[in-house]
């Protein structure tokens, strides 16, 4: 056995401030050995999961720029290799590595932790292998600020509510030095994490950035950073994002590092409560929930053709590209759920299928937050008027024009509600639902199926 370290990388796909990374490159640095890295693809995993085509491309992409800038050399006097294999699943994970360890050297196996349920499982079984094949393996702490089994309350248990999540979080935080990791080779940015910085250290910079809070519930503004998309696959981390933040001389304690902790807590809770990354509520009802799953309604929401204008260009913008502002998230998520009374995990899904910033834990936390299942959720009798809110958020309805060409000619009085006017053209449907009476069949199916009197 020589003194080779292997860096396996998954969702962190940079080099620069990356701790796992980092560590596999010091070890073999002290002895003169090589690094090697290694991407593993899970074809029918990733199906399994769910992630569409947009997400998928951005992960693919990230990676074949780590091999063109590994193939280059650095100017530090460790080589790196790269490799790329495929697994069908997780199952073949274990064996596959220890296989490429015993033909490569490896002394040691490097590793960012991840959270969610099935990458915990296969993490395990990696460890056990290898430590029966006496090749350590190290984990890393590194999506999060804080890692999560450190925050804990004064009964050593996880925090159930975000406010006294961050307070502990930014508590802690404002003792750091906002600095990175040192970077202990000169590996230099490969070209789409040089991309992924630039965004952050332009938003950062810019003048999105002082009027964030003011700003970034209105679609029709460009007022938030669109980081997320570099974030899901590891090009940049909330600690980076934070670290630029402040280094920009803005405040620690703000909106936009309070949206980032939210990151962070959908992590945590998938990590302290597993069962929610296995398609269970968060909360426990009394009877299950009966959704009323209407196959023709789900399509008029994805298609966006449910006759509420601001879900629909919603829709629509999401279909096109891959991108929705969280606003609209909220919007559309319960619409779906409260409105249409269908189950959250069917918009679940289909975000992860559409969405190129597709992220296990912010989307399940983010659609059981709407549904009123989750963590801290939004209350079950907390029900967004569709209207209301694009009347609110997209006054001018410059948004709605953007994606719903057939409206576009309507004045600001219509807009919101075309199918109350003579105006509405015959290519755009009537609403699906009533609101008044959607809201009334919401609470009583929450009521059921929490037990009380309807
Ligand atoms: P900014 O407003 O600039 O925020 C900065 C960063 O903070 C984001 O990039 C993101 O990493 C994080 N963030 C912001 N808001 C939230 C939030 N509410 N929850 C968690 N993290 C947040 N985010 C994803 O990254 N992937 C998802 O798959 C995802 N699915 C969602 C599904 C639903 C139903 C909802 C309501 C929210 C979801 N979000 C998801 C959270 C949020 O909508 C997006 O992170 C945000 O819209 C991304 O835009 P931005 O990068 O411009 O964010």
């Amino acid at each position: 056995m020589s003194n080779h370290t292997l860096y396996w990388t998954r969702a962190d796909l940079r080099w620069h401030d990356n701790p796992a990374f980092a560590a596999s490159y010091e070890a073999a640095s002290a002895a003169g050995a090589v690094v090697h890295v290694l991407y593993i693809d899970c074809p029918a995993q990733w199906q399994a999961h769910g992630y569409g085509q947009a997400r998928m491309a951005l992960e693919q992409t990230s990676v074949q720029h780590m091999l063109q800038s590994a193939t280059k050399p650095n100017t530090g006097a460790t080589n790196l290799h790269m490799h790329v294999l495929t697994s069908d699943d997780f199952a073949g994970v274990p064996s596959l590595l220890l296989k490429f360890c015993q033909q490569h050297g490896i002394a040691a196996l490097y590793a960012n932790r991840q959270y969610e349920i099935n990458e915990v499982t296969r993490d395990r079984a990696v460890h056990t292998l290898l430590k029966n094949n006496h090749i350590p393996c190290h984990w890393f702490e590194d999506q999060c600020l804080l890692p999560p089994k450190q925050v804990l309350n004064l009964q050593a248990e996880p925090y159930r509510v975000f406010t006294a999540y961050k307070k502990n979080v930014l508590a802690a935080l404002a003792q750091q030095a906002h600095d990175p990791l040192p970077t202990p080779c000169a590996q230099p940015a490969h070209t789409l994490e040089q991309q992924a910085l630039d965004a952050l250290a332009q938003f950062v910079h810019s003048q999105q950035a002082t009027h964030y809070q003011r700003d970034r519930d209105f679609p029709g503004v460009e007022g938030t950073s669109k980081l997320a998309a570099f974030m899901a696959v590891g090009l940049l981390t909330t600690r980076q994002c934070v670290q630029a933040w402040c280094n920009a001389g803005h405040a620690l304690e703000s909106v936009w590092v309070s949206e980032l902790i939210w990151r962070d807590y959908y992590r945590y809770v998938m990590s302290h409560y597993p069962h929610v990354g296995q398609g269970k509520n968060f909360k426990s009802f009394n009877q299950p929930i009966a959704w009323a799953n209407n196959p023709a309604h789900f399509t008029a929401w994805c298609n966006g053709q449910t006759g509420y204008p601001l879900v629909d260009a919603a829709m629509r913008c999401l279909n096109s590209t891959g991108f929705m502002h969280n606003r609209l998230r909220m919007v559309v998520a319960m619409f779906l759920c409260k409105h249409l009374r269908i189950d959250w995990r069917w918009g679940e899904r289909y975000f992860l299928q559409q969405l190129q910033d597709a992220d296990y834990c912010s989307n399940n936390g983010g659609w059981q937050w709407c549904a009123g299942t989750g963590v801290d959720a939004a209350p079950y009798f907390r029900i967004f008027n569709p209207t209301t809110q694009s009347q609110k958020f997209d006054g001018e309805g410059e948004f709605i024009r953007q994606w719903l060409p057939e409206l576009a000619h309507l004045p600001n009085t219509v807009i919101h509600t075309p199918s109350n006017h003579v105006l509405r053209p015959a290519n755009y449907p009537a609403p699906i639902i009533e609101h008044v009476a959607a809201r009334q069949a919401c609470l009583a199916m929450y009521k059921q199926a929490n037990g009380t009197v309807v």
